[in-house]
């Protein structure tokens, strides 16, 4: 088990900013995602860790090996670094079979052909494909293909796995499969896996720690419940969680919130003490709950604009006069399991106090 770490790291393509100041500090044996929006500079950062791209600047370091230094000039190859990789276009041999498409570094490495056979199947075995060691890459499925392509990562004995959006072009129900299977491998083999992907609830499922990433800097760095709880900022919010999170434009005094013409309680968290201030509020539309208006319920009032079932889940729709003009607003679920919400229709909102998060206007840092 090797751990990872960069300081100061940075990357430029001409005027480009791609990565800039990069610290990160990934312990031995951990999962680590990096997510963040296309063009964030994730890729460019797996390059680096990986020696295929050189740093303009920084430090970078696996296990006890510095492997890139801009202090020493040191610059350690990609074959010397104890890292495999396996990125988004894993293209397979298209003439090679399994065994040969796997085996492939091994023996251009010249490795004695018994023991590469043996490490070949072992790996094959472990991933439940070693009945199809004799096949063509177009005999096989993409899920297949892409157990082929992690195979051949996993021969190279690397400590350190890169995982470069590994299971991007697999559809829904593979990528589930994969992700468990990944798990299961992570668990069982103990290594470091670094793992870059823009899908968020990919990140929050896989990962023992993450980072996100927006215009090559840090947003924020964390557990996935930290990130997903007490997000740093309001992209951060913005970007993890599994639904389109809720802003609305707030003034926080004493311990209250005013959002349009209501006032409520802001979360305990921030307490009652500090000057008024202009704030954004978020907050996820699984905290906002609706009920129907029946004249006695609490709440805020607000008017049903359109309504989606998606099996469990219903999504709606509100326009809230109360929180201002045009302010509107998107619950995750309707009453108890009781009625449907039908547009046009009154109804109150709550929301739930302790997991509003509050964002200075004009920083967007959380308070
Ligand atoms: P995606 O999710 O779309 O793969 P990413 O987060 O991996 O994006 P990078 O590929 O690291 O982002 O790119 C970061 C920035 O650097 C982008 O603006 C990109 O256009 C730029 N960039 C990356 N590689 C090069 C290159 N070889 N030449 C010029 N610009 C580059």
């Amino acid at each position: 088990m090797k751990a990872v770490r960069l300081e100061h790291v940075q990357k430029s393509f001409g005027t480009t900013v791609a990565v800039q100041d990069l610290c990160l500090k990934i312990e031995a044996g951990s999962f680590f995602a990096i997510v963040g929006p296309s063009g964030c500079g994730k890729t460019t950062t797996m390059r680096m860790i990986a020696g295929l791209e050189h740093p303009d600047g920084g430090r970078i370091q696996v296990g006890a090996n510095v492997v890139f230094s801009d202090q020493t000039g040191e610059f350690v190859g990609p074959s010397q670094r104890d890292v495999g990789l396996m990125f988004q276009s894993y293209a397979l041999w298209p003439h090679m079979n399994v065994y040969d498409n796997v085996s492939f570094g091994a023996r251009v490495r010249r490795e004695g052909r018994g023991e590469v056979r043996r490490r070949v199947v072992e790996v094959l075995e472990r991933l439940k494909i070693a009945n199809l060691i004799d096949r063509y890459p177009n005999e096989l499925s993409g899920g297949q293909q892409q157990r082929v392509a992690l195979a051949r990562e996993l021969v190279t004995g690397a400590s350190v796995l890169l995982m470069d959006e590994p299971l991007s072009n697999l559809d829904a129900r593979l990528r589930m499969d994969m992700r468990a299977e990944l798990k299961r491998l992570h668990t069982e083999t103990g290594k470091t896996i670094i793992y870059v992907t823009h899908d968020q609830f990919e990140a929050l499922t896989l990962s023992s720690h993450l980072v996100v990433m927006h215009q090559g800097a840090v947003q924020q760095l964390g557990t996935p419940e930290q990130i997903y709880r007490a997000p740093a900022n309001a992209f951060v919010s913005e970007f993890i969680g599994l639904n389109p999170i809720n802003f609305l434009d707030a003034r926080l005094r004493n311990g209250s919130l005013t959002i349009g013409g209501t006032t409520i309680p802001a979360p305990t968290a921030i307490g009652v003490n500090g000057t008024a201030r202009d704030v954004v509020i978020g907050i996820r539309p699984e905290y906002v709950s609706v009920v129907p208006e029946d004249g006695m319920a609490d709440g805020v009032r607000a008017r049903v604009e359109s309504v989606f079932q998606a099996g469990p889940n219903t999504f709606v729709h509100l326009e809230v006069q109360e929180f201002g003009r045009d302010a509107r607003l998107l619950a995750q679920s309707f009453g108890d399991g009781g009625p449907v919400a039908t547009p046009g229709s009154e109804v109150r909102l709550l929301l739930d106090r302790d997991n509003v998060f509050v964002f200075d206007r004009e920083t967007r840092h959380a308070l």
